[in-house]
């Protein structure tokens, strides 16, 4: 019996768009029990069994993705078209982790090596078996996809925690799985605020996919380490953009632009940082600032960008503000957020680099531009952060150089966040942002155990015996100085 249940509420409108249990650890640890049974099937099913069950839930998503789209508006507060696209990206990686498991993941002979040439070796990757997903409300699809398609690719079931401001989008997508014929326990959700995601940690997972903030990663990270569970955590971000001088500024603004304000700014790999050269700052500034003001936000359907999803968010986006302004920073476009959780796209140019708005991820629609003298500078400035997660840089002669030199694990030349959506690129960052990698065949892997096994073919040298004889000992030694020396 559940004792208690929350509702999820829409930021458009306050509306309840669904009551779901608060699922205490008794609960979750039996989810997690059923999981693991199922796991046996699932695992049973192979490769191909697994890639027909999940191109039947992709097929099914699409042909419910109007109300799939419904739901993630209602409960993110993102514009439609935003919806859409999250779900078309998520489609994608779903498709690429069903049909390239294989490859990645089954057994494969490698070379023995000299030493060893009578073995027969042999590498292959195992399902860890069951894998708890806690995720966060940003993209409740996307971002859940990367750990859950890769994970169930790989073998695994899964149990999904997804985050109370989101739950309903995690109930559909499993009612889909389950619609479209795939085990009911393989693909299991639990709903519940923070102590259920906790519970989740402790409840025999054999790993844990997290995406979220960074404190709450370092909590799931705590809870993991009693019992040695392995974690991959995605982190947040504090991600810069570089436009070097002779960067195609046009095209650099409307990526600033995009980076910042979509989604209201609450993506982990947006842009909050810009670092401009000095001899096209202002007319890049310029060509930002009429981007900018020409967005409206709101929770109407023509609004480009929505209200925050989470309205205590708008605390964060204010203080960051004002903390900004204090230091002497400019307000060009917008001014100190209004109270509500819609907030009208901001744009601060100059700013001291010590501020908040500089250093600590804002998850709202602001973005700050300073100028640098050179791009020596601008990689300086946006390394000087505990964060390291992605970036981009638009530059026509030193991109490669530059994505080189950015901290952090992805980077977009002449674009924005578009290795998110190339399914065979890894996706994860660095220090604060975290460690582990989802998508492409590292995803595959994340979620999988390396097994080695050799196969003693016939006998050759031994040397594993404790009746070794003197004289081989003196071939080791020619062996040791001929390969080695
Ligand atoms: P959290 O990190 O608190 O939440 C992420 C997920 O973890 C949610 O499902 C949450 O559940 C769950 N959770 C919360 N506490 C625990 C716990 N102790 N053990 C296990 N799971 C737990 O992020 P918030 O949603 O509170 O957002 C706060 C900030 O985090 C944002 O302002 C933003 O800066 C950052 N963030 C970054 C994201 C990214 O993509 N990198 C995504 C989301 C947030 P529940 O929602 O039920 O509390």
């Amino acid at each position: 019996m559940t004792a208690t249940t929350f509702d999820s509420l829409s930021p458009l409108d306050g509306r309840v768009v669904g009551t779901f249990p608060v699922q205490g650890a008794d609960e979750v640890a039996a989810t997690v029990d059923r999981a693991r049974r199922a796991a046996e099937e699932w695992r049973a099913l192979g490769f191909s069994g697994r890639r027909r069950a999940l191109d039947a839930w992709r097929r099914d998503i699409v042909a419910h993705l109007d109300e799939l789209i419904a739901l993630v508006r209602a409960e993110t507060g993102k514009p439609a078209g935003d919806a859409r696209l999250e779900i078309m990206l998520a489609l994608d990686h779903l498709a690429w982790a069903a049909s390239h498991a294989r490859r990645v993941l089954r057994r494969r002979s490698v070379f023995p090596g000299l030493l060893m040439l009578n073995q027969s070796a042999t590498l292959g990757y195992l399902p860890y078996g069951v894998v708890g997903v806690i995720g966060p409300w940003n993209y409740p699809v996307f971002t859940p996809m990367g750990s859950l398609a890769y994970a169930l690719a790989a073998g695994n079931a899964v149990v999904f925690k997804p985050s109370e401001y989101t739950p309903a989008v995690g109930v559909w997508l499993r009612e889909a799985f389950v619609r479209a014929g795939g085990p009911a326990d393989a693909f299991a959700v639990v709903t519940g605020l923070g102590p259920t995601g906790a519970a989740l940690c402790r409840a025999g997972v054999d790993k844990v996919a997290f995406t979220g903030s960074t404190a709450t990663g370092k909590a799931v990270m705590a809870a993991c380490a009693e019992s040695l569970t392995p974690v991959v955590i995605e982190a947040g971000g504090k991600d810069a953009l570089l436009v070097d001088e002779d960067a195609d500024l046009d095209a650099a603004a409307e990526a600033a632009v995009w980076g910042a304000y979509s989604n209201a700014g609450q993506t982990c790999i947006g842009i909050e940082r810009v670092y401009v050269h000095t001899a096209v700052a202002g007319r890049f500034v310029d060509r930002v600032a009429e981007l900018t003001a020409d967005l409206r936000a709101g929770v109407d359907d023509a609004a480009r960008l929505g209200p925050l999803t989470m309205a205590r968010q708008a605390d964060v986006v204010r203080a960051h503000v004002a903390d900004a302004v204090a230091a002497g920073g400019h307000l060009r476009v917008g001014g100190l957020p209004p109270e509500g959780a819609v907030i009208p796209p901001i744009l601060l140019t100059d700013v001291d680099e010590r501020s908040t708005a500089v250093r600590e991820e804002t998850f709202g629609p602001t973005l700050v531009v300073n100028r640098v003298a050179s791009m020596d500078e601008a990689i300086r400035r946006a390394n000087a952060v505990r964060y390291g997660l992605s970036g981009s840089v638009f530059s026509r002669r030193r991109g490669k150089e530059l994505a080189m030199r950015l901290r952090g694990g992805m980077v977009a030349i002449n674009a924005v966040i578009a290795f998110a959506a190339v399914p065979a690129l890894p996706f994860g960052g660095v220090g604060d942002s975290g460690f582990g990698r989802i998508h492409g065949a590292d995803g595959l892997r994340e979620f999988a155990t390396a097994k080695a096994i050799t196969r003693q073919r016939f006998r050759l040298l031994t040397l594993t015996t404790m009746r070794r004889r003197p004289g081989v000992d003196r071939i080791v030694d020619r062996i040791i100085r001929a390969l080695y020396g």
